[in-house]
């Protein structure tokens, strides 16, 4: 499962960034058209953080709804899919956003 090795990734970062800390709170970036399932991620995350220092973290996901600019009128759009077409009926546009997969930010338990 694709989801899986994300998860892996990020629980890994985060580990490393915690420096023998905890970590308390993750917080990513999904695209709508990243191709990822946050509901997937989800689901990896405790299994996956299970014996790390990311064990007792919460994972925040912040799904980013894709976004394109039009060449030829200049209108931003949303654009769910990959069909997606400008109202003025253009299909040259520009992606703005919408097939990231960030790591936002890692918070990490203060030091003792
Ligand atoms: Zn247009």
């Amino acid at each position: 499962m694709h989801e899986l090795s994300i998860v892996c990734s990020i629980v890994e970062l985060a580990s490393q960034a915690a420096e023998g800390r905890s970590v308390r709170r993750v917080t990513i970036e999904i695209g709508t058209l990243s191709g990822v399932e946050p509901e997937a991620v989800a689901f990896c995350f405790p299994e996956v953080a299970r014996g790390t220092p990311v064990e007792d973290a919460t994972l925040d996901i912040r799904e980013i709804d894709a976004k394109a600019r039009c060449e030829v009128c200049g209108a931003e759009f949303p654009t769910p899919d990959m069909l997606s077409a400008c109202p003025c009926g253009s299909r040259q546009f520009q992606r703005l956003r919408g097939e990231e997969l960030n790591i936002k930010s890692i918070e990490v338990e203060e030091a003792a």
